[in-house]
């Protein structure tokens, strides 16, 4: 039979750190510690893999009991002590310990062994009568609440009456009488409320307690932060059964928890609190101030210097910051658990940073250490929201955090901007109508709406914050006002959105821009910034190890000056289609939709040219040096008329001097049952040439220009949306004859490059096709892509997609994380045809995935030339890059 039960103590155990699977991440570093000679109590670790066993098969497995038979017998020697011995009684603590830590979501016995026999042996041992009864009644509350599920707070309203009773303020005076009395009412409570007796045998406590441990696997908050962090539900816990030792055994004892590095700002100074005369709880607990650990050195200087020493080595052995529980009995310290200590990701980079410069880790091994997402957290303000509670939580779809006064739609938003006021704007969803409440509001909330929705894209390009998919608030645009439960936010009213939880707020609660920004802003000198000098040296060694180019979403000069900033490599995708929602533009680009005929277009369209070029000039120049990729106008047109008959359509139908009737017919023949697969994309082009020709007109007369200016330029035009190598023809012809145009009359030739978006599954399969009619470049438009594959609507999404991944349907949201089983096949397939077809082929990816890190893992694997993201998910890509070429 296989071992299940891994038994330390004495300077020797079964297993090592390595042994994580087996013996969970707190059992494999209490074997280490033991191994290392540092003092730990012994104990024994069951196997996770029982955990399984017992969730799948209802009982503990056939042989478990025999084995902790024998560990329990190792143990008694060891401790000089016997489970049950009423005058020389072993106690113990049983606590879980998954793989990977999950602080704080699952059950934890201590005391365990107590009963009305021993709890007089533990008095006598310590001396200490009312000691053994507080661990008694301690014991008894425990596994009431944590084992036979009785109520908790009837527990506490019995201790209430005992410090009445005393007349005392603290559990600690509660004398030992009462604690006696309290001990007989708590059995009585328990045996009301589940009908069954707290057991007195050791040995069935001790079952009941492991059997409460494998089961908090599967509690609700356990089960969430699984979720949250990707964490596989196999093999579920291991259970570590260790020797108590006793911080509360008078004032030469105590107890505390401790890291070897600051975990906030990641100074290198041993950092921690201690509590004297006080058990591990009571430092959660927070009912005494614990002292900072500096101050032990004075009470307790053998075991304070003992501790520095323990973590001095602990710290190198592990190389890694390190998170210590640590207790002082009569004066001799015990380590009860030492893992990899959880820290802000300012304190993450510095670490790394500084192990490095300490010779610790190697560069590689601190890309690792920083996780890609983390990055955001440095990039976008910080909200403290301590102490407020949130009204509704949604996807968090834009990082960053933002405070104003909600407004219901974009041309309050802007009005209100206009004068000063910070604004949230509120909305059911945005479409391209609100483009400049969005520019002009400090956050977006949606009600509805996925991570892909077009608030959270046009969000998360401007780098603000954004909330979308709250499907807790209800937003009535009439009245101007939302309702999230009892709690309504009328027009005006301050709310704070932090687009890194999803948690919305009502009220303003101030947000600061974070140090690397500051920097990069030129607010903050260098000097005194040292989390953004550690950000840097990361991201330097994370390009050296990366492959794949990082490029940016990016559709106006400030962003691309922006993305650069971040380190863009260049522009992945400029959608033009935003350059017509500002200003008098929308009125052109109105003027161009609703005309009747060829030159009527025309005649709008040259008015929109010199807007288009003027840009493409700023963009080419924030960009010197580096490739461009501009798209062709890609949305359904009707997305830029005004919606309803309101103010606006009368404005319109004066300017086109049309009637109205005129133009609400136009518009009505203008809009489509389903405009995501009707008439956009090179659709549009092939429609309407002129407006392809315009568009290059503009791109090459800018690169024209600015190519006289010395501004050198890599232009490569983009055609979305294709479905068959004859559109990317028809597109290519006109693109090639307005460039040659171009460079006759400017006498200036720019080499440039023309390529298509595949986004359409036939595109995919018809790959070869493609790069064989003349596209010199692929990039993957994974959101419609994603959208068009599973024949799921990138608007509609958000209203079932979360439930899906709830439900373990779809193992993520597929608009966030690529779906590589399908969508993924299609990008395989597509990158061999059309290299195969065109062996210089570049390739590289354009959708909201070009952000996310494991499908920027995906990407590398697949030999992708590039990935493009918003500006501010750049260092996120350039680091997930690296981590994909180092795994
Ligand atoms: C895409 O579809 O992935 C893409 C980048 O284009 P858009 O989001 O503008 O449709
Ligand atoms: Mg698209």
């Amino acid at each position: 039979m296989t071992q299940s039960v891994f038994f330390f103590g004495d300077g020797r155990a079964e297993g090592t750190r390595e042994w994580k699977d087996l013996l969970g991440g707190k059992g494999a570093n209490l074997a280490e510690m033991t191994n290392l000679g540092i003092p730990v109590p012994p104990g024994f670790t069951i196997s996770c893999p029982m955990c399984d066993a017992y969730l799948r098969d209802g009982k503990a497995p056939d042989g478990l009991r025999e084995e902790v038979e024998r560990a329990i017998g190792r143990l008694e020697t060891v401790s000089g002590r016997r489970l049950g011995d009423p005058t020389n009684p072993l106690l113990v603590s049983v606590r879980s310990g998954a793989r990977v830590s999950m602080p704080g979501m699952m059950e934890t016995i201590l005391n365990l062994g107590l009963n009305d026999e021993t709890v007089a042996g533990l008095a006598k041992l310590s001396g200490n009568p009312r000691f053994a009864w507080d661990s008694y009644r301690r014991f008894l509350q425990m596994y009431g609440d944590v084992v036979l599920h009785a109520p908790s707070h009837h527990f506490e309203a019995l201790l209430a009456a005992k410090r009445m009773v005393a007349g005392v303020k603290t559990d600690a005076e509660v004398p030992v009488e009462l604690l006696q009395a309290l001990v007989v009412e708590y059995k009585a409570l328990v045996r009301s409320h589940v009908g069954q007796q707290l057991p007195m045998d050791p040995r069935e406590q001790l079952w009941g307690a492991v059997e409460a441990v494998w089961r908090s696997w599967m509690i609700k908050r356990a089960v969430d932060y699984r979720r949250q962090y990707n964490i596989p539900e196999a093999p579920g816990t291991a259970v570590n059964i260790v020797a108590m030792v006793f911080g509360n055994l008078g004032t030469d004892s105590g107890t505390g928890v401790a890291f070897t590095r600051d975990p906030s700002t990641g100074a290198k100074r041993f950092y921690g609190e201690f509590l004297v005369n006080a058990q591990g709880e009571d430092v959660v607990a927070g009912i005494r101030t614990p002292l900072p650990i500096d101050q032990m050195a004075a009470s307790f200087p053998a075991p304070h210097e003992e501790l520095m020493r323990v973590q001095a080595t602990l710290e190198q052995h592990f190389r890694d910051m390190q998170d210590l529980e640590f207790t002082v009995e009569r004066g001799k310290l015990f380590l009860l658990q030492t893992r990899t200590g959880k820290r802000t990701v300012g304190a993450a980079v510095r670490i790394a940073r500084d192990m490095v410069a300490e010779g610790m880790i190697s560069k590689s091994e601190a890309v690792h250490r920083v996780q890609p997402q983390q990055l955001d957290q440095l990039l976008h303000p910080v909200i403290d929201s301590t102490g407020h509670t949130a009204i509704a939580t949604g996807l968090p779809a834009s990082p960053g955090a933002a405070s104003g006064v909600a407004v219901f739609d974009a041309d309050v938003a802007e009005a209100r901007a206009r004068k000063g006021d910070k604004v949230i704007l509120v909305r059911e969803e945005t479409t391209p109508d609100d483009f400049h409440g969005i520019l002009a509001a400090r956050a977006v909330l949606t009600a509805r709406g996925g991570m892909t929705s077009h608030a959270a894209v046009v969000a998360r390009g401007m780098g603000k914050c954004a909330v979308v998919g709250c499907t807790a608030i209800k937003v009535d645009a009439t009245h101007r006002v939302l309702t999230a439960g009892e709690t309504e936010v009328r027009e005006g009213d301050w709310l704070t959105l932090d687009g890194a939880t999803g948690n919305v707020y009502v009220g303003d609660i101030p947000t600061q821009p974070s140090e690397v920004m500051r920097v990069m802003l030129g607010e903050l000198p260098l000097d005194n910034a040292p989390v953004f000098q550690a950000y840097n040296d990361i991201l330097a060694w994370a390009d050296e190890a990366r492959r794949l180019k990082v490029r940016a979403n990016a559709d106006t000069p400030h962003d691309a000056q922006q993305a650069r900033r971040f380190g863009a490599e260049g522009i992945g995708l400029c959608r033009t289609e935003h350059m017509f929602f500002e200003g008098d533009r929308i009125s052109a680009m109105r003027e161009m939709i609703v005309a009747h005929d060829e030159p009527g277009r025309r005649r709008a369209l040259a008015k929109l040219l010199p807007m288009q070029r003027t840009d493409f000039e700023g963009i080419f120049e924030a960009m010197d040096g580096l490739p461009v990729t501009i798209r062709l106008l890609d949305p359904p047109l009707h997305e830029f008329l005004p919606h309803g008959g309101g103010e606006e359509a009368k404005i319109l139908a004066r300017t086109l001097g049309m009637t109205r009737q005129e133009l609400t017919h136009i518009i009505d023949g203008l809009r489509e049952t389903n405009p995501m697969l009707g008439h956009r994309g090179c659709r549009l082009g092939i429609t309407y040439p002129e407006i392809t020709e315009m568009q290059a007109r503009a791109i090459f007369e800018a690169a024209a220009n600015v190519t006289k200016r010395g501004v050198v330029v890599h232009p490569e035009v983009m055609v979305p949306l294709v479905a068959t190598h004859r559109e990317f023809t028809h597109q290519k012809a006109i693109i090639a004859r307005v460039a040659a145009e171009v460079a006759q009359e400017t006498g200036v030739e720019v080499a440039y490059l023309t390529g298509t978006m595949i986004e359409l599954p036939r595109a995919a399969l018809t790959a070869d096709e493609v790069a064989g009619a003349g596209a010199q470049f692929f990039s993957f438009g994974t959101n419609d892509l994603t959208q068009t594959t599973l024949g799921l609507s990138r608007d509609d999404a958000g209203r079932f997609v979360p439930f899906y991944v709830e439900q373990g349907v779809f193992p993520n949201d597929p608009f966030q994380v690529l779906d590589v089983d399908g969508v993924g096949k299609l990008i395989t397939m597509a990158v061999r045809a059309g290299r195969a077809a065109r062996p210089t082929l570049k390739v590289g990816i354009c959708g909201e995935h070009g952000g996310e890190p494991r499908s920027i893992a995906f990407c590398h694997a697949e030999g992708l030339d590039y990935v493009s993201c918003s500006p501010f998910r750049v260092p996120i890509a350039r680091l997930a890059a690296a981590h994909a070429a180092l795994d």
